[in-house]
């Protein structure tokens, strides 16, 4: 009899969706049945209870996580807030989109390397890079953990800064009580599927306070108009639709449930995991990490990554090159960020998501402490 080859995988987003099917179809269903597509009741719904949830006056529904970034630099800059040539402060191990964002708009990303136990931005080295045309800093709450802190606070209120969170990994992540998202000026959300708050295809969100900024974004996303045929900005169109927004309703009531159950995976690895060569998430404050991923770095990290996969445990790398060192960003390509280079260089991901059996969790551990370093 041939023995089930069993694999253990690093987010099974089928079996996430098991848990909704039923509720997700008649969502689903309802809009379809509607016959209202974009711009309507679902997505009022989610805005609004997506506000709710984040703690923010205004919430704007969008294409993407992408475009929620770019438009919130866009309205920033058609409120003459930023202008073309002015610097953004970002960590310079982020993804792409939150650099991108940037770009897309003319304004200069200022690259600033995150601190080694945390990965997030190093706030102590914030300072050293700001100049007079710097206008904002976008924080990045990467892998799920917070990357906010008090000093950053400080910084951006004594040079007069807007705050920006890319808060794509952390929906329900919080600091001393407040969730990401709710923070800064104005963050960027995004729903893509794998996210911890997933759509069936791209989705996204700003979250924001500002009123005049909110009503910018919003017209901004719909080719720069607030009133049908009249165009105030050069704008785009970025909507959420209407199936996403239902789909995304249904799985914000469990986001909170979920949120636990990677926490529960998260403390099993730190507890059981036991290597010399492999350092783990370090958790100062366990509402500031909602582990959209399981970061783990090690010297050999290709070499593990072969040996799990042989075992049929499946590990992805977040990322595998850096943003300065991408053929996209070619004059960054000389400078040098060490700690950036050295995560990209030994950064591994197991296996995450609320619904990955025990079993598999307390196999990934057991592999990974019998590993021999070669
Ligand atoms: C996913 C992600 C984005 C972009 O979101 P999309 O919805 O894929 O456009 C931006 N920033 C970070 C940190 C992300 O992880």
């Amino acid at each position: 009899m041939l023995e089930k080859i069993k694999m253990i995988k690093f987010l099974d987003l089928q079996k996430i969706t098991e848990k909704y099917t039923a509720e997700i179809h008649e969502a689903v269903s309802r809009v379809v049945d509607s016959g209202w597509y974009l711009q309507g009741q679902e997505n009022e719904h989610f805005e609004k209870n997506y506000a709710k949830y984040i703690g923010s006056e205004f919430c704007i529904g969008v294409a993407n996580g992408l475009d929620a970034l770019r438009l919130i630099l866009k309205a920033y800059i058609e409120l003459g807030v930023m202008k073309e040539g002015d610097e953004i402060i970002v960590p310079a191990n982020t993804f792409i989109a939150s650099i991108l964002a940037i770009t897309d708009n003319r304004l200069v990303p200022v690259l600033v390397e995150p601190r080694l136990d945390n990965y997030q931005i190093d706030d102590e080295l914030i300072e050293a890079s700001i100049t007079e045309r710097t206008r904002g800093i976008m924080i990045v709450h990467l892998y799920g953990q917070c990357a906010f802190t008090d000093k950053i606070g400080d910084i951006c209120s004594k040079y007069n800064l807007k705050l920006i969170e890319d808060n794509a990994q952390a929906h329900g992540c919080k600091y001393k009580g407040r969730k990401t998202g709710s923070i800064g000026d104005a963050a960027g959300h995004s729903f893509y599927p794998g996210k911890n708050l997933g759509a069936f295809g791209d989705a996204g969100a700003v979250t924001t306070n500002d009123k005049e900024l909110a009503e910018t974004i919003r017209s901004l996303a719909n080719y720069g108009s607030a009133r049908k045929y009249v165009f105030q900005y050069q704008g785009l169109n970025s909507r959420l639709d209407e199936i996403q927004a239902a789909i995304l309703n249904v799985k914000l009531k469990y986001l909170d449930e979920d949120t636990q159950k990677r926490k529960d995976v998260a403390t099993y690895y730190i507890e059981n995991i036991k290597h010399p060569d492999i350092i783990l998430p370090i958790v100062e404050d366990w509402d500031a990490h909602v582990f959209h991923l399981f970061p783990i770095l090690t010297p050999k990290r290709d070499k593990l990554q072969e040996y799990l996969k042989e075992n049929g445990v499946q590990t992805l790398i977040h990322y595998p090159i850096p943003p300065h060192k991408q053929q996209a960003y070619q004059d960054w390509n000389g400078l040098s960020f060490p700690i950036t280079e050295k995560i990209h260089a030994q950064e591994l991901s197991l296996p995450m998501s609320p619904i990955i059996n025990p079993f598999d969790i307390a196999e990934v551990c057991q592999l990974i402490n019998n590993y021999q370093v070669l």
